[in-house]
């Protein structure tokens, strides 16, 4: 069994880290907020005062952090800590370019480095059932394969360094684009006086199937269970959603790359994050767009 250390222990790194130790392995957790760090020490996680003091003598170092900030400012810090050959994994969503120079620094340094966002939320790191979409060398991503196993039902090696950053953001720019689709059409619909449950009976099962309409229904009390039969409680928060749309368009920047409708929906959440609705669950646009007036 491995020793790891596991920083950040937020809604989706706990669960994750809770699983590594269910299979058996030594996780040394930290986290700057004491109030988790507490309630990790409480599932058997060995508590860390320090992020460097979690990647001393670990095998392996998984990051879950909010942002490319604190992703760069913990690998500066832990750097000087990590044993030779050993493997840092970093799993948050952070942009490409970041990512790239993550992988960089890690080879300067003469350690493994995978860059492997997922998809699946909170319930997927609770039950793990995350899809890991990695970047970095075979190598490194055969070092990296026991331990997605564990946290997650799937996982793909997507290319080199920041390919698994560059697949999450291709993914969640085409999920904001189709939630707002499905929300438009429920909307529509509504207005022509359909019934949403009629709708769905046929949306679900006709060309316009996708991911929000079968799996996340926007609308409540139709089609699966969801954050809409939750008020709407985050699922995936509606800040989350504009975070990623953001990547999008600053990668699709960087390569010349038009997506009009990705950059419309970034738009769209970031107007409707400003209106308040932050922290709501991002499938909640569908009552912003049920406002909207053709002007
Ligand atoms: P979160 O805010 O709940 O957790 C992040 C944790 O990192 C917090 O507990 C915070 O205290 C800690 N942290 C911040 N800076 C730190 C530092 N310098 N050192 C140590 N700890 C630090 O966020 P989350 O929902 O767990 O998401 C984590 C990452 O996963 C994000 O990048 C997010 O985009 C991505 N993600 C989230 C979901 C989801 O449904 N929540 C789904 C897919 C991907």
């Amino acid at each position: 069994m491995a020793t790891i250390g596991f920083i950040g222990l937020g809604n989706m790194g706990l669960p994750m880290a809770r699983n590594l130790v269910a299979a058996g392995h030594q996780v040394q957790g930290y986290d700057t907020n004491s109030d988790l760090l507490a309630a990790a020490g409480g599932m058997d996680i060995i508590t860390c005062a320090s992020a460097g003091d979690a990647a001393e003598d670990a095998q392996a170092i998984i990051l879950m952090l909010p942002n490319a900030e604190a992703v760069m400012s913990v690998l500066e810090t832990i750097l000087p800590h990590c044993a030779a050959g050993s493997l840092v994994m970093d799993c948050s969503t952070i942009d490409v370019e970041s990512a790239r120079r993550f992988h960089a620094m890690l080879q300067e340094a003469g350690l493994l480095g995978v860059d492997a966002p997922v998809s699946g939320g909170v319930t997927g790191a609770q039950a793990a059932t995350l899809t890991f979409m990695a970047g970095g060398t075979e190598q490194a991503f055969k070092t990296a394969e026991p331990f997605l196993d564990i946290m997650g039902a799937r996982h793909v090696l997507c290319g080199g360094s920041g390919a698994g950053q560059s697949a999450k953001i291709c993914n969640n720019m085409l999920l904001a684009i189709t939630m707002i689709g499905t929300g438009e059409a429920f909307s529509l619909g509504q207005k022509l006086g359909l019934e949403p449950e009629a709708l769905f009976q046929i949306m679900s099962t006709s060309s316009g199937m996708c991911w929000p309409i079968n799996t996340y229904c926007p609308v409540p009390g139709v089609g699966p269970n969801s954050p809409a039969d939750n008020d709407y409680k985050p699922g995936f928060a509606t800040d989350l959603m504009l975070k990623d749309a953001g990547l999008a368009q600053q990668a699709a920047e960087t390569v010349g790359q038009s997506t009009p409708l990705g950059a419309h929906a970034l738009e769209l959440y970031r107007e409707y994050s400003a209106s308040g609705a932050g922290d709501k669950d991002f499938s909640a646009i569908i009552q912003w767009l049920n406002d909207l007036q053709r002007g």
